[in-house]
């Protein structure tokens, strides 16, 4: 399930072994993937080391990184990235060599970048020309994967369902959930439309472990203008000299970090956060300020960008870009050993969709591409080597699941939620705002859409993925990486330097 990064490798690998369908639920072109702009770090300049890399993303995430999961990201990196150049992908190059950048939290230059600021498209351009080259590998696209079906404890394949809410099944010897993110749980986010966590969600309700829910990524820089979506504004525009400044224009970050602009993601999200709420315009902004940088530089290296803002009215050479936090990355997701296996057997998971503990409470910049591929092609190893044992049952056609009480304005049911998340389980979190959220989820459960449509099954997805969140993070009761509470500010190692799980019964520490 999925033709992001993560899908794409997996199903090159599986396709040695098999027949291997991959399904998307939008274009195949529509995934977070094809939106990655800043780049994919991989230890590969000159100057760099692994174990550089290794221990810059251990630091970035804040004492729970699983260290052996780090040193697998780090380690099997290169090698993946040399295939992906083998397999056609162009990454920028001065002559001959291939030229690094830096972001946040990188002691070196090791993010490398494709087009300037295209990194994903041209990641998922070369991939796709790769899988569609095999004959093993049909895709699927606009085919909604709505339900696991499990056979004694056996994942054993998908419900899908179509765009009339008719429900199909496919039966297969392995399921690889390869989702994405959850980024519209939240009402401001950088995330394309899919990215709604039915992964998570689905792996959910088949009785996988869901682990770290509580830790999402909050990208300080996402455009703030009315009318146009959150696009993301890289880190890498600070990597190459732009500031933030406040509504009077002048600048805060070395208020809050010796690191500046540069210090870690969460950081500069609460302190913009702070900057907003102490501003006194009636639509509070902050700005990104690239005005003393070489005009022509930043529309080359940057492209994208410049001819997005430009779509908007905002030059980024000359005008103070307006801007505001979004909620841009999930670092929990369905828990994974080293081989992509979820505690379900037949079910594997990779890419955002996964949480091998490999980013912590807090995710490097440019980890989760490469993260992607490598535990992309790690699962798809061990699916081979696995589904052989596997049976495929014949499955009966799936009765639709209705919900008859319930009321059918989707839309108005997902906007609740997205607002009720940003506002309450949002940057900054509390005991009071968490329960308060809690209870209105658990309010909201009589509203739950019937299971009829794809956009009704979205709905429920957000539901569910929502309550994974809040839970979460009332359980944590300590600040940690991306996740900030208000009434426990501080680190509590004793209790909570440990992964959480979440489930009906409540929130596990392990
Ligand atoms: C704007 C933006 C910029 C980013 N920049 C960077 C960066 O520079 N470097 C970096 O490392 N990371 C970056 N990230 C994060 C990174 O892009 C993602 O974490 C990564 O691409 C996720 O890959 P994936 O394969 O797990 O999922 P995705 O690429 O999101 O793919 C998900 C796939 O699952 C499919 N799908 C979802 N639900 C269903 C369903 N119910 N049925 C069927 N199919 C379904 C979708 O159709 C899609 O094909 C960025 C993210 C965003 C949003």
């Amino acid at each position: 399930m999925g033709a992001g990064i993560a899908g794409l490798r997996a199903a090159i690998a599986l396709a040695e072994a098999g027949k291997v369908l991959v399904l998307a639920k939008q274009e195949l072109t529509e995934s977070a993937t094809q939106y990655a702009q800043g780049g994919i770090a991989v230890a590969l300049s000159d100057e760099d080391e692994i174990s550089l890399h290794l221990q810059d993303t251990i630091n970035a995430g804040d004492g729970l990184v699983n260290v052996e999961a780090a040193h697998v990201l780090v380690e099997e990196g290169p090698e993946r990235i040399q295939e992906l150049i083998d397999w056609g992908t162009q990454f920028d190059r001065k002559g001959t060599k291939l030229t690094f950048t830096r972001e946040a939290a990188h002691s070196r230059d090791r993010i490398l970048h494709a087009h300037g600021d295209s990194t994903g498209r041209e990641i998922g351009r070369a991939l796709y020309a790769k899988a569609s080259s095999l004959k093993n590998i049909s895709f699927s696209e606009f085919e909604f994967t709505a339900k696991l079906c499990l056979d004694s404890g056996r994942v054993t394949g998908v419900e899908l369902i179509s765009s009339g809410g008719e429900i199909h099944t496919v039966s297969s010897g392995a399921v690889l959930l390869a989702t994405g993110g959850a980024g519209h749980v939240y009402s401001n986010t950088t995330n394309p439309a899919v990215a709604t966590a039915d992964g998570v969600a689905m792996a959910y309700r088949a009785g996988a472990e869901i682990s770290d829910m509580e830790f999402v990524q909050f990208h300080p820089t996402a455009l703030y203008v009315k009318g146009a979506p959150r696009f993301l504004l890289s880190e890498a525009l600070r990597g190459e000299g732009a500031v933030l400044r406040n509504s009077e224009l002048h600048r805060f970050m070395a208020k809050y970090h010796e690191a500046g602009e540069l210090a870690p993601r969460d950081v500069v999200a609460r302190a913009i956060a702070h900057e907003l709420e102490v501003c006194r315009l009636k639509e509070p902004v902050v700005y990104l300020d690239l005005t003393h940088l070489k005009a022509n530089h930043i529309r080359e290296r940057f492209p994208r960008i410049y001819e997005t803002c430009l779509k908007y009215n905002v030059d980024l050479t000359v005008d103070q870009v307006p801007i505001r936090p979004a909620a841009h990355y999930l670092m929990g997701g369905i828990r994974t050993d080293l081989n992509g296996r979820s505690n379900l057997h037949g079910l594997y998971a990779a890419g955002e969709a996964a949480c091998t503990g490999v980013h912590g409470a807090n995710r490097l910049a440019s980890n989760s591409l490469l993260e992607g591929l490598v535990f992309g092609a790690r699962a798809a190893g061990t699916m081979v080597k696995e589904a052989k044992h596997a049976h495929h049952a014949s499955m009966p056609d799936a009765e639709p699941v209705r919900n008859p009480g319930a009321k059918n304005d989707v839309q108005a049911f997902i906007e609740g939620i997205q607002q009720l998340m940003w506002n309450k389980v949002g940057i900054v979190r509390s005991r009071q705002s968490l329960t308060e959220a809690i209870q209105q989820l658990q309010a909201s459960e009589e509203e739950l859409p019937p299971q009829t449509s794809r956009r009704n099954c979205e709905g429920r997805n957000i539901h569910t993925t929502a309550l994974l969140i809040a839970r979460s993070a009332l359980a944590r009761q300590e600040s940690r990486g991306a996740h900030y509470r208000t009434d426990y500010p501080e680190h509590e190692d004793s209790r909570f330097k440990k992964h959480s799980i979440v489930g009906e019964k409540g929130v596990r520490f392990v």
